[in-house]
């Protein structure tokens, strides 16, 4: 099983979100807790899961 890193908090996790906090800026790959925190930002974007167990 693959693991990818939070761009927040910096734990690897299995199961990523993509996201965008900033308008218009990159993606970033967030957990759940992470994402679900992120979603008070009025920029707050899903762009997509990301699950390392699936190819
Ligand atoms: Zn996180």
């Amino acid at each position: 099983m693959k693991t990818k890193p939070c761009a927040s908090c910096k734990q690897e996790h299995t199961t990523l979100y993509r996201i965008q906090l900033v308008k218009g800026k990159i993606w970033i790959f967030v957990c759940e807790a992470c994402c679900l925190a992120a979603k008070s930002n009025p920029h707050y974007r899903y762009g997509g899961t990301w699950q390392g167990y699936r190819h």
